[in-house]
């Protein structure tokens, strides 16, 4: 998907945000969704300058409650139960897809953030944009 194609994707939930700029990246913009915060590139490896990145992240630092949209993965709604919920139902390579290393499977916090890939360039965590309320 070019980024054309993603920010008018994205301008159908929210208004997108693309005048910032993140290193390392070909293009990116966000755009803020009740309480989850969507970041959208392709970095420097990316083929053909498509969008080859997604980060959603919660805008509470350590999430207490389900968020206010479902984030769909599957069947499962990432962000709408607690860590220990979540590592029950999910399958051991989606697990290790979607949850951080350093995350406590018996936590009953939520998740506060999730990347999705397509591109094996770059898997680094990008710096967090400003955005306001
Ligand atoms: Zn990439």
């Amino acid at each position: 998907m070019s980024e054309r194609a993603a920010q008018w994707t994205a301008s159908t939930l929210a208004d997108v945000r693309a005048d910032g700029w993140m290193c390392g990246t070909q293009w990116d913009f966000f755009f803020l969704y009740h309480d989850v915060l969507v970041m959208a590139y392709a970095c420097t490896a990316c083929p053909e300058q498509a969008l080859g990145h997604l980060r959603v992240e919660r805008t509470e630092r350590v999430p207490v409650r389900a968020a206010d949209v479902p984030v769909a993965f599957g069947d499962v709604d990432l962000f709408g139960y607690p860590i220990n919920e979540l590592s029950e139902v999910l399958d051991p390579s989606d697990r290790k897809l979607l949850l951080p290393a350093s995350a406590n499977l018996q936590s009953t916090n939520y998740l506060s953030a999730v990347s999705f890939d397509a591109c094996d360039g770059e898997r680094r965590t990008p710096p967090h944009p400003t955005y306001g309320n």
